[in-house]
């Protein structure tokens, strides 16, 4: 039987490849979004990019196999929203989205309520008609505008060790260094996982508002290995099942200040558990808080900006042992 998909207003017959910008139902907002349903069955995958619009490796990579993968290569579907948040990547702004009336993170908000805010909706509609139709999700980000990143990929936050189990495994299909285990909720891979018991991944690689092509080729090469080892691509994916490294707990730190953040390790540096890694001061040079490394780790992201707000990100750090 001929399978068909369909999302709003898009139908896509079997054989098919559609691009188009959609509207959301019940908005007026627009999302840029590829759907590649293959000649031959087989699983349906999900990649997302732009859920913070300033996040360039992710979309690059999304745009370009949007336009190379072939409806007669797929065995199943392959679904690409280009960027979830188009507002914050024409408008060039970090986290939010600026069509929102509250400026919601869409990272904060899922899976969404369709009687909510334009973010809240938006989220529904990808909860609701989208995801459930698909069998895996990967999340693409970078580290945002003021955000210095070492990649590494993160496995959805989940109670199903089965799941975490084949996420894990997927994962290691990627060439990514370092692994990461999400704690998170709202995310969009983890409410994907949590809330509609689709596994998901989340990429980080890139950051600073950067377009780096090595980043996007690497991008692009995942997400082909992802979708070989689905199956949903002919092919064999990359093995990095001995390369990658695990840090099974992370850390991320916020300001208890508003004032002026000054760091003294950067991204990629080891970090001995309760060494000074940075502080905030005020206008006037006084010190309002010192930031202390919780565990001995490796700092995964550093934030770039001299002037923070209270509750900022400041750094991320990876620990590779389960406890002290
Ligand atoms: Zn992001």
């Amino acid at each position: 039987m001929k399978k068909t998909l369909t999302i709003g207003e898009l139908s896509v017959a079997q054989g098919e490849k559609v691009s188009k910008v959609i509207t959301v139902p019940g908005t007026n907002y627009e999302l840029p979004i590829t759907v590649i349903n293959g000649s031959e069955d087989g699983k349906v995958f999900l990649a997302t990019a732009g859920v913070h619009g300033c996040e360039y490796p992710g979309i690059q990579s999304l745009i370009e196999l949007s336009q190379e993968i072939e409806p007669e290569e797929v065995s199943g579907a392959i679904i690409f929203i280009l960027a979830v948040n188009p507002p914050a990547f024409y408008g060039r702004r970090a986290y939010v989205c600026p069509a929102d009336e509250e400026n919601k993170n869409f990272n904060h908000i899922s899976p969404g309520n369709k009687n909510g805010t334009t973010a809240d909706r938006v989220s529904a509609f990808i909860f609701d008609d989208i995801v459930p139709q698909c069998d895996f999700h990967v999340d693409m980000h970078s580290g945002d505008i003021v955000e210095d990143l070492e990649e590494f990929i993160a496995v959805c936050a989940t109670t199903d060790p089965e799941m975490e189990k084949f996420c894990t495994e997927v994962a290691k299909h990627t060439c990514f260094t370092h692994r990461i285990n999400s704690h998170g909720r709202r995310e969009l891979y983890n409410s994907s996982a949590i809330d509609r018991g689709v596994p998901g991944l989340l990429f980080e690689r890139g950051g600073q508002g950067l377009l780096n092509w090595d980043e996007v080729e690497r991008d692009k090469d995942d997400i082909v290995s992802i979708c070989q080892f689905l199956e949903i691509l002919d092919g064999d994916p990359i093995d990095n099942s001995e390369g990658q490294i695990y840090y099974p707990r992370h850390y991320w730190g916020e300001t208890g200040h508003t004032g002026c953040f000054y760091k003294f390790v950067t991204t990629g540096d080891e970090v001995k558990k309760g060494q000074k890694i940075g502080e905030i001061r005020d206008m006037f040079g006084e010190l309002l808080e010192e930031i202390h490394a919780p565990f001995d780790g490796r700092v995964k992201i550093s934030n770039n900006t001299l002037g923070v707000s209270k509750g900022d990100d400041t750094f991320m750090i990876g620990c590779t042992k389960e406890t002290d």
